[in-house]
């Protein structure tokens, strides 16, 4: 993912084809991304359509796009990227559209508790090199206020060894905050 996308002098499928060396031009319409996205339904635009959409370099389309819930109900399954004849990367696409989105200010409210979901799952993997269940609920939970929920099914859970309440962690704990010290420096480096 790259922050220093030509976006706003160029249109998404130029910011998409310089950043991530994908050409969405390629793609004819045939159908089989989305015909095997195991979320299509829930989505606003299936993907061949979000392919599309980014083709018109239309503003008006892109914004819709930025603002869609289709880009966040992606589960990077890689079932488009496989059956696509032309092998457009559409999971890489979704991803970079995630975080113009975040950039922009433009998350579709539906994707509210998503977009907090992601941020506590980074945080346990940036703290403990892992992900702890257990931190990923807490922390989840006091970002959303969504305390009650789901509760039921943590007895279970323990029960079953789902859930540790000693996080795993790496040996080399700093090698993980470079990554991440890494990433957001490379977001952060003008063009
Ligand atoms: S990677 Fe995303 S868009 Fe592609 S099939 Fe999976 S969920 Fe659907
Ligand atoms: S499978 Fe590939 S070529 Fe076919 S519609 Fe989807 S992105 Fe386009």
């Amino acid at each position: 993912m790259s922050s220093h996308s030509i976006y706003k002098e160029k249109s998404l499928a130029h910011s998409i084809e310089h950043d991530l060396q994908v050409s969405v031009a390629k793609c004819y319409q045939c159908g089989k991304c989305s015909a095997g996205c195991p979320v299509n339904s829930e989505m606003d635009y299936p993907p061949s359509v979000v392919i599309r959409m980014l083709q018109t370099e239309d503003p008006i389309l892109e914004e819709k796009l930025l603002r869609s819930y289709s880009i966040w109900m992606c589960v990077t399954c890689e079932m488009c990227y496989g059956r696509c004849p032309m092998e457009i990367d559409i999971p890489k696409v979704m991803d970079h559209l995630r975080e113009l989105s975040l950039q922009e200010k433009k998350v579709n409210p539906k994707a509210k508790h998503i977009v907090q979901f992601h941020k506590a799952f980074l945080d346990s993997v940036k703290y403990t090199g892992r992900l702890s269940e257990l931190g990923l609920i807490a922390d989840y939970k006091m970002r959303t206020f969504a305390l009650t929920q789901d509760v039921a099914l943590a007895p279970k859970m323990i029960a079953r060894g789902k859930l540790h309440f000693i996080p795993e962690r790496i040996k080399n704990k700093l090698s993980m905050k470079n990554i991440f010290k890494k990433t957001i420096n490379k977001k952060e480096k003008p063009e």
